[in-house]
């Protein structure tokens, strides 16, 4: 890969080789790499005919679409800066980003124009937005290449984090950010299931708002493979998607894979063209890895890394997806050529191989900071480019990582340290848990009480008692839940993250 590669190029690339070939596929057809190069430099002279100028944000609300990748391919050959939105945010938490990130231009898809003439009726233009009102716009640029020389340090990407911690903070990601590591990846340092091909087909299904969604479209795109656009998540859809156009490269957040394995011909179906489906972004419960390995049949890869990281740092690749390794199928892995981590105590000091703490990362991934924050940005990157990533975790003595939880989600009970992660393997693997939360809820006598939220199967599995003996078989007394409260569903954001906030909140003791 070229080392000084830069948003905006990466369908232009390939436009000699491969112009003809399909790019991407959506809803609205297939566009190949000329005419997604040429659709991204309509889009750019639109913007800057629009005003739009190098550092501006340009915003997009809506779900996955080709439009979406044209946008974010226009916007960085003008040095703009795309922040998808997330469409699943109710409008009050839309208004909030957009007067975060304070667009010069938003794009609102087909079904979003009317929330985005609500928020921000002196962005959104209707004439742009819209299935239709989009194209016309676009077809009526000039479609000549507008030249911007971006530097591999300027910003190119703006995402929201999930806000499963507190209000959502814009993490600005650099044109090195997304393509440092893998430009500094030579054929002998790069993990084989780390290499695209011209001949890969992928699914592009998670949100475009997330790493996991954009960053995929990315990888697809750079590699010159093609890239089908899923609008959403849906498991029907997908699975159509992946039989019809025999996708062989696939990312899933967890809550994903357990949607895709409950459908109706997940057991009937041929996946023989699968290659790898990726896996992240939330922790993956050991029962359910084994029931999609079986059900898939090919390569599985953990992939480790937050937003901050412009996605996966760390990786367990499928060789180490052997239930013979035991163990080390709880590790994510080990880091990405080009990846440093390190683990630290509370108060910064290095721990010792196999302690416990926090886990800091450095690479050329990491994110320049948050958007207009720059407390927040010094509060989590340091001036040596140690970017703090909040997970709780230790390293073994191969190397392999292995994480705990989120530091702030850590229980304190009488004094002893507890990670909701660990209680929650143990009692996923009781008969009536369909799916379990952890949390500490305050206490006069503990401190914290650990408190399990259990989803059960059936209105006969809410069998507190049960559940708090199960678990004692498996963990230590004083991690064991003393409480259990069973909920019909447990809150998730688009990602599949528990929003443990929320469920602290209502769980909180009333004073
Ligand atoms: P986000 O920035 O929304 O992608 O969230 C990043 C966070 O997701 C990380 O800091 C971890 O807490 C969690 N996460 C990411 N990958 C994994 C994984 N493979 N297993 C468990 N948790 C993960």
């Amino acid at each position: 890969m070229q080392a000084g590669i830069t948003l905006g190029n990466i369908a232009r690339q390939h436009v000699a080789e491969r112009g003809a070939k399909i790019a991407l596929r959506g809803a609205g057809g297939a566009l190949s790499f000329g005419e997604l190069e040429r659709h991204a430099c309509q889009v750019a002279n639109g913007l800057i005919s629009a005003g739009v100028l190098p550092g501006d944000r340009v915003a997009y609300l809506g779900k996955n679409s080709l439009h979406y990748f044209e946008a974010l391919l226009g916007a960085a050959k003008t040095g703009a800066v795309m922040a998808p939105i997330n469409w699943r945010l109710a409008a009050p938490e839309v208004a909030d980003l957009i007067e975060d990130c304070q667009p010069k231009w938003l794009l609102a898809e087909h079904g979003f124009e009317a929330t985005a003439t609500q928020i921000a009726p002196r962005i959104v233009r209707l004439d742009n937005a819209g299935r239709d009102g989009f194209a016309a716009w676009r077809d009526a640029q000039v479609a000549s290449n507008p030249h911007h020389q971006a530097a591999v340090t300027d910003a190119a990407l703006q995402l929201y984090t999930s806000g499963t911690t507190g209000r959502p903070k814009g993490v600005v990601l650099t044109h090195q950010s997304l393509f440092g590591l893998r430009a500094g990846m030579t054929p002998d340092t790069m993990p084989p299931w780390y290499t695209w091909s011209s001949e890969d087909i992928s699914l592009i299904a998670m949100p475009a708002a997330h790493i996991s969604g954009t960053g995929w479209g990315i990888w697809s795109l750079m590699s010159g493979a093609t890239g089908v656009v899923s609008a959403d998540f849906d498991p029907h859809a997908v699975f159509e998607l992946m039989v019809e156009h025999r996708i062989n490269k696939i990312m899933m957040v967890p809550t994903a894979i357990q949607i895709a394995i409950r459908h109706p011909q997940a057991r009937t179906s041929d996946f023989s063209f699968l290659r790898h489906i990726c896996y992240g972004g939330a922790p993956m419960p050991a029962a359910l890895l084994d029931e999609a390995m079986q059900v898939f049949g090919c390569g599985f890869v953990q992939m480790y890394g937050m937003t901050e990281t412009s996605g996966t740092i760390v990786a367990l690749p499928p060789e180490d997806h052997d239930p013979a390794r035991g163990a080390r199928l709880n590790s994510v892995g080990v880091p990405l050529p080009g990846v440093a981590l390190k683990i630290c105590d509370a108060q910064g000091r290095p721990c010792k191989s196999g302690e416990t703490g926090e886990i800091l990362t450095r690479s050329i991934a990491n994110m320049s900071g948050y958007f207009g924050r720059p407390e927040e940005t010094a509060k989590t990157l340091d001036a040596q480019g140690w970017l703090r990533t909040g997970d709780a975790g230790f390293i073994d003595q191969d190397g392999y990582l292995f994480l705990r939880d989120r530091v702030k989600d850590m229980i304190i009970t009488g004094g002893e340290n507890v990670y909701p992660a660990e209680v929650e393997n143990a009692i996923r693997s009781h008969p009536g848990v369909f799916d379990v939360a952890v949390i500490g809820v305050s206490d006069a006598t503990w401190g914290e009480v650990v408190t399990a939220v259990v989803v059960p199967r059936s209105e006969e599995d809410r069998q507190a008692q049960s559940i708090i003996e199960f678990a004692r078989t498996r963990i230590a007394r004083y991690k064991c839940p003393k409480r259990i409260e069973f909920v019909a569903a447990l809150p998730r954001n688009a990602a599949g993250k528990i929003l443990r906030r929320e469920l602290r909140e209502s769980f909180r003791p009333k004073s």
